[in-house]
């Protein structure tokens, strides 16, 4: 397992750093993508290197086909052809439907679903002639059972296991698999924002009794990348806290 080149898209967030951090300790060559303009990758970087991390930074928006090419392009000339893709990066818009602007739905889907396949399109063929290949799409419970305000989010997060499931079976004897990680409620910014009272309100609805941590979707996401772990594919696995049970 030593050595395989990972790319995790929105590595610089709350999971993707822990994702990245996990990936690299496991040996791996890691790549983390941002986007400029909302996020310092610069600085993320400096920490990481503090912290003993050595990480490279390609800078792109996950939403744009062209953006991507050229983000995948840039990492494979620095590291090395990618062999393990972790698609993390991800935004929420909540509102109810009735009230919910095009705006709203697009950019929710363009950035949590069409990411997919805009990143995944530019390595497949690589993994494809390579024989080996580790894609994990981070999806979420609300993917899995619905989430009032959240129509745009949780279609595109439930059409990203339809992905998932399409692949894995394309891929199968490739060397290739493909696997769904769906966290429930983790503690990164994107659920600080929420507030504290519905924090507090989604915690008593979840029996373990509290929220997730990163380095806890990072712990399943690095056993999906290992190279034992072929036999896997397909799978949407739930780290959710017993919150929601498929
Ligand atoms: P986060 O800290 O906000 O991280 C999301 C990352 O995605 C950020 O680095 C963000 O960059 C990046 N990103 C957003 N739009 C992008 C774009 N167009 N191009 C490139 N990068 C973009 O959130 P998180 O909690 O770690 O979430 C990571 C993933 O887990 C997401 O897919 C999320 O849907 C999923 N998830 C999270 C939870 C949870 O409870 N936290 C639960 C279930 C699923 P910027 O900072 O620049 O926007």
């Amino acid at each position: 397992m030593a050595n395989r080149v990972a790319l995790v898209t929105g590595g610089t967030g709350g999971i993707g750093t822990e994702i990245c951090k996990a990936l690299a300790n496991m040996g791996c060559r890691v790549a983390a993508s941002w986007l400029a303009g909302v996020d310092d990758g610069e600085t993320w970087q400096q920490n990481m290197q503090a912290a003993g991390y050595n990480f490279a930074i390609p800078e792109g928006n996950v939403a744009d086909f062209e953006a991507t090419a050229k983000m995948v392009k840039a990492v494979e000339e620095k590291l090395g052809p990618i062999e393990i893709l972790v698609n993390c990066a991800g935004m929420t818009k909540d509102g109810f439907l009735h009230k919910m602007s095009k705006e709203q739905w697009d950019i929710v889907i363009r950035t949590d679903l069409d990411s997919v396949f805009n990143v995944t399109r530019q390595v497949i063929n690589g993994m494809r002639d390579r024989n080996f290949g580790r894609i994990i799409n981070i999806s979420s419970v609300n993917g899995q059972k619905g989430q009032i305000g959240q129509t745009n989010y949780s279609a595109a997060k439930a059409g990203m296991h339809g992905f998932t499931m399409a692949l894995a079976q394309e891929s199968a004897r490739k060397g290739i698999t493909v696997n769904t990680v769906s966290p429930g409620y983790i503690a990164t910014n994107m659920v600080a924002a929420m507030g504290e009272k519905i924090i507090k309100d989604m915690i008593a609805q979840i029996p373990v009794g509290r929220l997730g941590t990163p380095e806890e979707i990072a712990r399943v996401v690095t056993f999906l990348a290992a190279d034992e772990s072929g036999f896997i594919t397909g799978a949407n696995i739930a780290i959710n806290g017993g919150m929601h049970m498929g």
